[in-house]
């Protein structure tokens, strides 16, 4: 169960938002969610919302955007879409080298929040 801290760490942030921007309900959530992340949506739901009960992001729904992972590679700076986990150990489509960068699109990031 690794939702957990993924989703303490989402709250931290959207609270620290709301509160920046004097937001009273925060409504939806938009998370960009890496295309190979095996986070769970139904999971992460359902502990959102038990860990932002009473808070202003409470009943705030989590909308997931699965993003494409991407890598580079750093012999002729080619950049692919990795189609399956993994496939950045096969190497460049291009030039073979098996010297590539994942552009961090495994993990997740909070696109955008609607709040009132
Ligand atoms: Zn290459």
């Amino acid at each position: 169960m690794h939702e957990l801290p993924v989703i303490e760490e989402i709250l931290a942030v959207v609270l620290t938002h709301a509160h920046r921007h004097g937001v009273s309900r925060v409504v939806t959530i938009n998370l960009e969610v890496g295309s190979f992340s095996d986070l769970e949506d139904a999971w992460l739901q359902r502990y959102f919302d038990h860990c932002s009960r009473g808070s202003v992001a409470e009943n705030a729904r989590l909308e997931l955007i699965r993003v494409p992972a991407t890598g580079t590679c750093r012999r002729c700076n080619h950049v692919f879409t990795l189609a399956a986990p993994g496939t950045d150990k096969t190497g460049c489509p291009l030039c073979g080298a098996v010297d590539i960068v994942l552009d961090g699109r495994r993990g997740y990031h909070i696109a955008s929040l609607e709040a009132l």
